[in-house]
């Protein structure tokens, strides 16, 4: 069952990126055409360089693409000013990088706090968010512990962790298994399943086929473009208390 809804939460139109200039240019993102509802998992695959990473930057308001339009929200990330941009993507928008991101000088939990605290919550909330966040991906009792303390398998938890301690509304995934062993990828789709709320996006890239079984939707790109569509009958269920339940 998804938990799908009518509201487009993403949606790009003619959208484009290029690289460089003249004989150098680079198009990595070729006119597309996008419609993601609320709530839907979205798995995109295709070879390295066809774009994907292009196309997150783009839908997470990273980056600008050079023509057509992309909508978060409603709200066209094309026209909006830098500091309306940098607000949308600390409240709207999470990333999980294939290379974790964690800030090196903060423990485990530090990183998961620190990133609940701009949503605009009490301190205390966001620490109790962090632990309940921590407790479900288990980091094996290593919260207090420095990023360079934990295995891959442990970082990315903990960025999966941090990703969403904001409750956002979209959750960009870039590889995120990209650079944990055999055994460890298995783990990572399970953590969607289990942590992402009703209503809550995400748009994961993957070349992990196990991943893209648990999506809503696949869809595969070639040079920048899609190449194919394919609907999957997929399922998520939120077990995690909400901001609104924590706040005392
Ligand atoms: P993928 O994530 O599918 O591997 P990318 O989105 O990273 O693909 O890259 C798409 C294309 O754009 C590739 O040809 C890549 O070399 C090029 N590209 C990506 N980022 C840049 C950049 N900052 N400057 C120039 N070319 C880039
Ligand atoms: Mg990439």
């Amino acid at each position: 069952m998804s938990n799908a809804t009518d509201t487009p939460v993403l949606r790009a139109r003619g959208s484009r990126k290029e690289y460089g200039k003249g004989d150098g240019m680079v198009r990595a993102v070729d006119d597309v055409d996008l419609d993601i509802a609320a709530g839907e998992t979205v798995a995109i695959m295709g070879p390295s360089g066809c774009g994907k990473s292009t196309l997150l930057y783009l839908l997470g308001g990273l980056d600008r693409p050079t023509s057509g339009e992309v909508e978060l929200d409603g709200r066209c990330v094309d026209d909006i000013g830098e500091k309306a941009l940098a607000r949308m993507r600390r409240t709207d928008v999470s990333y999980i990088f294939q290379s974790f991101h964690l800030m090196e000088e903060l423990t485990a939990a530090e990183n998961v706090e620190l990133s609940a605290l701009p949503a605009g919550h009490s301190p205390r909330a966001a620490r109790r968010r962090a632990e309940q966040l921590l407790e479900q991906v288990r980091p094996a009792g290593r919260t207090g512990f420095l990023p360079s303390a934990l295995s891959g398998d442990q970082r990315q938890r903990v960025a999966v962790a941090r990703a969403l301690s904001n409750e956002p509304s979209v959750v960009l995934a870039d590889e995120p298994t990209g650079n944990l062993d055999g055994a460890a990828t298995l783990d990572v789709p399970q953590l969607f399943e289990t942590l992402h709320e009703p209503g809550q996006t995400l748009v994961i890239v993957t070349h992990d086929s196990r991943i893209a079984a648990t999506a809503d939707r696949l869809i595969s790109m070639r040079d920048g473009a899609f190449v194919d569509e394919t609907s999957l009958t997929g399922g998520t269920t939120g077990r995690l208390g909400t901001f609104a339940e924590l706040e005392d």
